[in-house]
């Protein structure tokens, strides 16, 4: 009878009971690879990034017999190789303070994540600020408090309404006159006026560079994976919204479309400096590409 683990990988679904043992050989015939390509597309890797895969597994492959355990090594290596060159932790800048701008749509995990990264600096020794920007959700702003107090770090806010880029400002001096390392910015995330979430982004750049033309010395943009494709679209706004240097994506541990990742990574390439995997403050983890091929195919 069936040992199905807690949330089957990719080929969990596909090959079950008797038939998911590691020994019992497939034909790669084309109805085993268009299995593959569906399975691959469910998960929301993308029609042309889950077609290249199956490809590559087929080359020199076709119509002969391929253990389970073959073909989930091959799928998990042709998934890692695509995610290797995004795997890189926020780099850190020589600069102090370094300006981390946190972008992203609302509920996506930007106060979470800003808390988890605070946690992570303060853990190695750096001091960090925390600038509320998203001055016109109260929540947001306690929210972060919240995280901050957590984390053990400072959270600079301003009345609710008032404008993001003169906090900042504010922000900047503070990190600068205290000699932080860090200095995160928290940001708005209400796509319903793009126009205006632009200019408030821009604004904000705007005045952070009269005191260092160099900042925001990254962008990262929250992304939640369990939104699918659809964070494909967010990277597309965002991008035309501010310089999106990096992402963070959030939820890994709760979702089955973890495959977005391959297709951003495929698309965009941009860096996927970290993972959240839970709620709580040490659910944070560097992108492992290895680790992630191993979870998805499993
Ligand atoms: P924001 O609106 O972008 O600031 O989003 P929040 O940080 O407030 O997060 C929205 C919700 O997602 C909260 O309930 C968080 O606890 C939850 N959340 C954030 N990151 C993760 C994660 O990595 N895993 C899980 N399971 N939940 C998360």
């Amino acid at each position: 009878d069936e040992e199905a683990p807690a949330r089957p990988g990719l080929l969990g679904r596909l090959f079950r009971g008797p038939d998911a043992a590691p020994v019992v050989r497939r034909t790669l015939d084309d109805e085993m690879l268009e299995q593959l390509e569906e399975l691959l597309i469910a998960s929301d890797m993308g029609v042309d990034t889950a077609l290249r895969v199956t490809a590559n597994i087929a080359e020199g492959r076709y119509g002969k017999r391929l253990s389970v355990h073959e073909i989930k090594t091959l799928l998990a290596a042709e998934i890692a190789r695509i995610m290797e060159p995004v795997a890189r932790p926020l780099p850190i800048y020589p600069k102090r303070p370094q300006v981390v701008l946190v972008v992203g749509v609302n509920g996506s995990g930007k106060t979470t994540t800003i808390g988890k990264l605070a946690s992570q600096f303060r853990a190695a020794g750096k001091s960090v600020v925390i600038a509320a920007g998203d001055t016109f959700r109260a929540a947001a702003v306690e929210q972060l408090q919240v995280w901050g107090d957590r984390a053990g770090v400072p959270v600079l806010t301003a009345p609710e309404g008032s404008d993001p880029a003169s906090l900042a400002f504010d922000a900047m001096g503070r990190a600068q006159a205290d000699g932080a390392d860090l200095l995160m910015i928290d940001t708005a995330g209400r796509l319903q006026n793009r126009a205006d979430l632009m200019e408030e982004l821009a604004k904000i750049v705007r005045v952070i560079r009269k005191k260092d033309p160099d900042a925001p010395h990254n962008t990262l943009l929250v992304l939640d994976a369990t939104t699918g494709q659809n964070a494909l679209n967010q990277v597309e706004t965002f991008r035309k919204l501010a310089d999106v240097s990096g992402l963070v994506m959030t939820k890994l541990d709760g979702t089955a479309k973890g495959g977005v990742l391959v297709a951003l990574a495929d698309k965009f390439g941009l860096p996927i400096h970290a993972i959240g995997v839970g709620e709580q403050i040490d659910d944070l983890a560097p992108f492992d590409p290895e680790e992630f091929a191993a979870a998805l195919t499993g």
